[in-house]
C-alpha cells in the first residue's frame, strides 16, 4: 500500500526532494519549509473564524508575492516578523468586514 503523500507524489509526477514539500489540506507544491509556512496563515489550534489556521488562497499567495517556479512549486522572498504580522491582521480585518456585511444582508 502505498502512502497518500506516495500517491499523490505519483499522480502528480513529480519528486518531493530536499526541502520541497507539498501541502496535506490544499495539495499545492512547496519549493520549501519556508514557503509552505507562509501559506498557512491565522493561529494554530483555532478552527472557526477569522484567526482560524488555514491555507491562503492562491490569489493571496500571488498577492503576497510568492509565485510558482517553473517546476510548479511555489516560492517566495522571505518576509520579516513585521510583515507576516501585519498580513495576518490585514487578514483578519478584511475577514472581520466580510462577516459584518453578511450580518447586514440578513
Ligand atoms: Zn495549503
Amino acid at each position: 500500500m502505498l502512502s497518500i503523500e506516495q500517491a499523490r507524489e505519483m499522480r502528480q509526477g513529480v519528486s518531493l526532494k530536499g526541502d520541497r514539500n507539498q501541502c496535506g489540506e490544499c495539495g499545492e507544491l512547496f519549493n520549501s519549509v519556508y514557503a509552505f509556512d507562509k501559506h498557512r496563515i491565522g493561529t494554530v489550534g483555532v478552527h472557526e473564524g477569522p484567526a482560524a489556521r488555514r491555507c491562503m488562497s492562491l490569489i493571496e499567495m500571488r498577492f503576497y508575492g510568492m509565485a510558482k517556479n517553473n517546476f510548479g512549486f511555489w516560492v517566495t522572498d522571505r518576509m520579516s516578523v513585521e510583515d507576516i504580522q501585519q498580513k495576518n491582521s490585514v487578514i483578519a480585518a478584511r475577514d472581520s468586514t466580510l462577516e459584518t456585511t453578511a450580518g447586514r444582508c440578513r
